[in-house]
């Protein structure tokens, strides 16, 4: 008689599940990804989430956050799957549960139903400053067409028993599940979709990423209404204005890099149609409503902006109107007021105050004041590189679209933050520093 057969665990870890990557397409979303899976498996919660999640027994009760890569196993989650990592990291909205960009992201699923005909869901649709498909150009939805009911982005007992369909009424998101077989698939993702990522990506880093502010700043309470976030994580509404500008835009505006245009920056206004400097400046805004405002170097700053501020409004091309009052609005730090050409304010520019606040310190070995000087020569450089990318945005922007735009498209902290960069194990958003799943990279799977 032969003896028993006998199955070494590697043996169960390759006979297990059905898997079929090629259902899947490049920047799908985790829930995407794990439910497709769990179509074809119909596999027990338990099962599952045993399977491919990084939680404890006792953290799986709540279920498993499918915005957060931390969350799975990704070796596991790319064995099961048959999708390689980096594939999968893309999936994901953000690193960990302690990314600042959680707070853009929405705990229940948001769609396009277009691509969920096509058996697709992106990551981006999870961020709320997104609120149209780059795609199709259609408003994201955010409850079942069914029975309005709305869908955490979670995988927990519920979800898994009713893969790709409403939890709640059993209806399934996407008309026909045929079309998850690759014969069936449209195009690729959109370039678009990709550049409004790379947008918002973009945006949530340099807003995210506070660095150390400078102690000399003008501070206090008086700042309350300047656009100087220093607290995590990001509020929603910070990035709102990306939403709508998809209102007014399907395609995503191309900004230049800083770098790019910092080499190409060429001086707006002769420097030698400079009036003489006027010492005897004043600040419009007083010692007793803004005495946190008062200090030297910052005053200094607001003399230059004034100056170029009176040689910008002499410029008279229409464009040139309308990138001026942009411009002004940025560095006026006036986010929620309109703002002419001409308009005066008698508050301090908030937008020099964070200028100043995310300026690197000069090493500068000649003297303090050597170092004040070349602050000053920077300042002036960046505020004739913001006016030629209000320029550049304005001359390829659709003439309906100035409701799209907002001072925040063009951040004074613009000039000092870097781009940022995607590593090939970047969540949807970026890694922005929180490299630890870095490790996987390279830990290829093959399909
Ligand atoms: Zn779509
Ligand atoms: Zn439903």
């Amino acid at each position: 008689m032969l003896p028993a057969l006998r199955l070494g665990d590697g043996f169960q870890r390759q006979a297990e599940y059905t898997r079929r990557p090629g259902w899947s397409r490049p920047v799908e979303s985790l829930w995407a990804i794990v439910g497709k899976w769990q179509f074809v498996n119909r596999l027990p919660y338990s099962t599952v989430a045993r399977c491919v999640s990084s939680l404890s027994r006792t953290g799986l009760y709540q279920g498993v956050d499918l915005r957060v890569l931390e969350a799975f196993d990704l070796d596991a989650l790319a064995h099961f799957s048959g999708i390689h990592p980096s594939a999968l990291c893309a999936g994901a909205c953000v690193a960990s549960p302690s990314s600042p960009a959680l707070g853009l992201t929405s705990a229940n699923l948001r769609w396009c139903p277009a691509c969920m005909d096509q058996g697709f869901h992106a990551a981006l649709f999870q961020f709320l400053p997104i609120t149209r498909c780059p795609t199709h150009n259609s408003g994201l939805i955010a409850a079942c067409p069914h029975c309005l009911s709305i869908i955490p982005y979670r995988l927990d007992p519920a979800a898994v028993a009713t893969p790709l369909a409403c939890p709640t009424c059993t209806s399934p998101l996407m008309a026909d599940a045929t079309v998850l077989a690759p014969e069936h698939h449209v195009a690729g993702p959109c370039k678009n979709l990709a550049d409004w990522q790379r947008l918002l990506a973009r945006y949530a880093s340099w807003y995210c990423s506070v660095p150390r502010l400078r102690r000399s700043v003008p501070a206090g309470d008086t700042t309350a209404g300047a656009d100087i976030p220093s607290r995590c994580p990001l509020p929603k509404d910070r990035l709102a204005f990306i939403g709508t500008l998809q209102e007014a835009t399907h395609q995503a505006p191309f900004l230049s890099s800083n770098a790019k245009l910092r080499q190409a920056v060429t001086w707006a206004i002769d420097p030698l149609d400079e009036p003489p400097w006027d010492g005897s400046w004043k600040p419009p805004f007083g010692m007793q409503d803004w005495p946190n405002f008062q200090a030297p170097a910052f005053v200094d700053l607001c003399r230059r902006f004034s100056r170029i501020t009176h040689l910008h409004r002499e410029r008279d091309t229409p464009n040139d109107r309308c990138a001026t009052a942009w411009w002004r609005r940025t560095w006026q730090g006036a986010t929620q007021r309109p703002c002419s050409v001409q308009t005066t304010f008698d508050d301090p520019p908030f937008g020099v105050a964070e200028w100043f606040a995310f300026s690197k310190q000069l090493t500068s070995k000649s003297s303090r004041w050597g170092a004040q000087q070349a602050l000053a020569l920077r300042f002036e450089q960046d505020l004739q590189l913001t006016w030629l990318a209000w320029s550049e945005l304005l001359e390829q922007m659709p003439r309906s679209s100035s409701m799209g735009l907002h001072p925040r498209l063009i951040p004074p902290r613009g000039c000092w933050l870097d781009e940022p960069t995607f590593s090939p194990t970047s969540t949807a958003l970026g890694s922005w520093g929180d490299m630890h799943f870095q490790n996987y990279c390279g830990s290829a799977v093959s399909p």
